[in-house]
C-alpha cells in the first residue's frame, strides 16, 4: 500500500527542442500552420485567413470566422490536414512586385492580407500549398508537406483574439497548435504539459490551503492563509538561522519613504515604470513631486542605516539583513500565481564592504546561497553572469565601476571552479549579478538566488568609512538574496516538489488519526507530546472513517501519518504511514518522535 509517493518518480529524458533554436522546427511549424489555415478554409469557404506565427511549443493562427471553432470542428480541420499531408503537396516559394500581390489579394477578396502587405519590405514572397492555396509569407518552410508527420501534429485549443491585439478591432479566433519531428517528441510534450498542469502552483497553492488571492484585495497580491504562513515561517528562521551563523545583522525598515530617496539611488530616473505612482498630498506637490512612494527595492534603506553613523574599517564588513516587502507596479496581464506579483518580500542583504574584502565577502555569499539549495534538495541549476549591455542607457555609474565590479563576480566563480554563462543585459542599472538558474523537474528555467556587485549606490549616497590610516574611503556594496522572493520561491518549490514538501518545511508534519472517536484523547495527547518537541503535529478531530481520514490526508499530503486504534493505545506506538516511505507498521510513540527530530533536523525523511 504505498503507492502514495510521487516525489521520486524520474521523468523519462527525451529531449525537446525549443523552436527558437531548431531551424527545422521553425520550419516544420510554419508549414504545419499554413495546412492548417488551407485546411480551415477548405472546411469553412468564409473564414478569413489573417497572421500564423511559430510559437516557443507550436504555433497558432487567426482566422475571422461568422461562428466560433468548437472542439468538434478541430478535429475535422485536423483530419483535413492529413488529407492535405498525404497528398505531398509541394511548397512553392514566389517572388512578386507589391501591385501583382495587391492583385491577387483583391483576386481572392481577402482584406486582412492587404493590411498585412501594407507592413512588409520587398521582396514579397508567396507561398504556396500545391496550386490551389497560398499566402503571403516570408519563410522557412519544408520541401513539401511530406516531411511533415501527422502523428506528431496536435490541435490543442481556441480562443478569442482581436486583430493586431487590439480590443477595439476585428474579434478573431485563434486556433493553437503543436508540432514535432517525432511522434515521441509530441509524446514526451503532452506529457510535460499534463504534470506541468497537476504540479501548477497555483491549483495546489488553493488545495493545500497555502495562500489564496481576492478581487477586493487587488491582482498579484497574494493572501497567506495560517498554513502558507507556516511555510513562509520555516524559511525565514532556516535563513535567519543561516545568517546569524555568518555574522548579518537583522533591521526593519518601513514599507514608503520620500520620493527623494529614490532619486538618490536613481530609482525614480531609471525604474519609475516599475513603481506604483506617488502620493502626493496636492496638486502642487505633485509637480514639484514632492510625496511618498512605496519601496520598489530595500537598498536605500539599508544605505540610510549605514549612514546614521560614521563607520570605522574595525565595523567591515557590515552585514544588514532584512525581510523586506517591496512593491512593484507590474502590468496586470503578467500576473500569474507566485511567479509575478505586485507586493513581495525579498529575503534581502547588503553588505558594506572593504574593497580588499570584497572577493571573500563575494565567496561566502555564494556559499551561503549553495547551503540554501542544498537544503532546499534543488539540485539542477547554473550561474549567469548578468552583465551590462555596453549599448544600452538604462545603467548608472562610470565604465571603471562597472569592469571592476565585473571582473570581481568573474574571478569569484572562475575561484569557485563553476559553471557558468555570461548573460549581457540582464545586469541591475546599478551594477552586474551573479544569478542563479534553476531548471525544474520539467526543464522549465527559473531565476532563483542572486548577488550583486555595487560601486555605484556607495558613490551617489557618498557612503564612507574611516580606514586604518585614518582615511575616509568608500565601501563597496553586495546586494544579495539567496531565496530572490518569498513568493517566487514558494511558487517554484510547490511545483518543483509537486505538492510534497520535505518533512522540515511541510506545514503539517505529522497527523495522527483515531480509528474512531473513542481514541481521539489518546490522539491529542500524542499530538501535543510531540508539539512540545517543536513537531507540528495534529490529531484528526473530524470524526470520519478511517479510510476517508488517510484519503484526507494523502491529499493534503501530510507526510507521515500515525494511525490510532487499541492496539496502538496499549502499546504507546502508532502504525504509521509516511509520503517517502510508504507504510512502516507499528512504532513506539518515543522512537517515532526521536526519528521525527533527527529527520527534520538533517532537512531529510523519515
Ligand atoms: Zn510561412
Ligand atoms: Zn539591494
Amino acid at each position: 500500500m504505498s503507492q502514495s509517493n510521487t516525489s521520486v518518480e524520474q521523468p523519462q529524458k527525451i529531449h525537446l527542442p525549443r523552436t527558437s533554436e531548431s531551424e527545422t522546427l521553425k520550419k516544420i511549424r510554419h508549414t504545419t500552420s499554413h495546412v492548417m489555415a488551407m485546411a480551415v478554409q477548405k472546411l469553412f469557404p468564409k473564414a478569413q485567413v489573417t497572421i500564423g506565427p511559430w510559437i516557443e511549443n507550436g504555433f497558432y493562427y487567426d482566422f475571422d470566422t461568422p461562428e466560433a471553432f468548437t472542439e468538434k470542428d478541430l478535429k475535422s480541420i485536423k483530419k483535413e490536414m492529413v488529407k492535405i499531408i498525404k497528398r505531398k503537396l509541394p511548397v512553392i516559394r514566389e517572388e512578386v512586385s507589391r501591385e501583382e500581390a495587391e492583385n491577387r489579394i483583391k483576386g481572392i477578396n481577402e482584406p486582412y492580407k492587404l493590411e498585412i502587405l501594407a507592413g512588409l519590405t520587398e521582396p514579397i514572397t508567396l507561398y504556396h500549398l500545391g496550386e490551389e492555396w497560398w499566402d503571403l509569407c516570408a519563410g522557412p518552410h519544408v520541401e513539401t508537406t511530406a516531411e511533415l508527420n501527422p502523428d506528431a501534429i496536435e490541435l490543442e485549443s481556441v480562443a478569442g483574439a482581436y486583430w493586431r491585439g487590439d480590443e477595439t478591432k476585428a474579434q478573431l479566433q485563434r486556433i493553437y497548435g503543436t508540432a514535432w519531428e517525432t511522434p515521441e517528441q509530441l509524446t514526451e510534450y503532452k506529457r510535460r504539459k499534463e504534470e506541468a498542469l497537476r504540479r501548477d502552483h497555483r491549483k495546489l497553492g488553493k488545495e493545500l490551503g497555502l495562500f489564496i488571492f481576492a478581487d477586493p484585495v487587488g491582482p498579484g497580491l497574494p493572501l497567506w492563509t495560517p498554513k502558507g504562513t507556516i511555510l513562509r515561517s520555516i524559511l525565514e528562521d532556516f535563513l535567519k538561522q543561516e545568517q546569524v551563523k555568518r555574522g548579518y545583522l537583522p533591521v526593519v525598515t518601513p514599507h514608503i519613504a520620500r520620493v527623494d530617496l529614490f532619486k538618490t539611488s536613481g530609482h525614480w530616473q531609471k525604474y519609475k515604470e516599475d513603481m506604483f505612482p506617488m502620493m502626493a498630498d496636492d496638486q502642487e506637490s505633485e509637480e514639484k513631486e514632492i510625496g511618498f512612494v512605496l519601496k520598489p527595492m530595500n537598498c536605500p534603506f539599508h544605505i540610510q542605516i549605514y549612514k546614521s553613523e560614521l563607520r570605522s574599517y574595525r565595523e567591515l564588513p557590515m552585514r544588514l539583513a532584512e525581510f523586506g516587502t517591496v512593491y512593484r507596479y507590474e502590468q496586470s496581464g503578467e500576473l500569474g500565481g507566485l511567479t509575478r506579483v505586485r507586493g513581495f518580500t525579498v529575503d534581502d542583504s547588503h553588505l558594506f564592504v572593504m574593497p580588499e574584502q570584497l572577493e571573500a565577502e563575494f565567496l561566502s555569499v555564494v556559499d551561503l546561497i549553495l547551503t540554501v539549495f542544498k537544503s532546499l534538495q534543488l539540485k539542477n541549476f547554473k550561474a549567469r553572469l548578468s552583465f551590462r549591455d555596453p549599448a544600452s542607457d538604462k545603467y548608472i555609474g562610470s565604465d571603471e565601476a562597472w569592469e571592476k565590479a565585473q571582473g570581481a563576480i568573474r574571478s569569484a566563480v572562475e575561484t569557485l571552479g563553476m559553471d557558468y554563462f555570461e548573460g549581457l543585459g540582464e545586469a541591475a542599472f546599478y551594477g552586474p549579478k551573479l544569478d542563479f538558474i534553476f531548471q525544474d523537474a520539467l526543464d522549465r528555467e527559473w531565476q532563483l538566488g542572486t548577488v550583486q556587485v555595487d560601486y555605484n549606490l556607495p558613490e551617489r549616497f557618498d557612503l564612507e568609512y574611516v580606514a586604518e590610516d585614518g582615511i575616509r574611503k568608500r565601501p563597496v556594496m553586495i546586494h544579495r538574496a539567496p531565496f530572490g522572493s518569498l513568493e517566487r520561491l514558494i511558487g517554484i518549490l510547490i511545483e518543483e516538489y509537486a505538492g510534497d514538501f520535505p518533512l522540515w518545511l511541510a506545514p503539517e508534519q505529522v497527523r495522527l488519526l483515531p480509528v474512531n472517536g473513542e481514541f481521539l484523547p489518546w490522539a491529542k495527547e500524542v499530538a501535543a507530546k510531540m508539539q512540545l518537541l517543536g513537531i507540528r503535529a495534529v490529531a484528526d478531530t473530524s470524526n470520519e472513517r478511517l479510510g476517508k481520514l488517510i484519503r484526507n490526508g494523502e491529499k493534503a499530503k501530510i507526510p507521515v501519518m500515525g494511525i490510532v486504534g487499541s492496539k496502538e493505545v496499549e502499546s504507546n506506538s502508532l502504525s504509521i504511514r509516511t509520503r517517502a516511505s510508504g507504510e512502516l507498521g507499528s512504532i513506539a510513540v518515543d522512537t517515532v518522535m526521536e526519528r521525527l527530530k533527527v529527520a527534520i533536523d538533517t532537512y531529510g525523511n523519515f
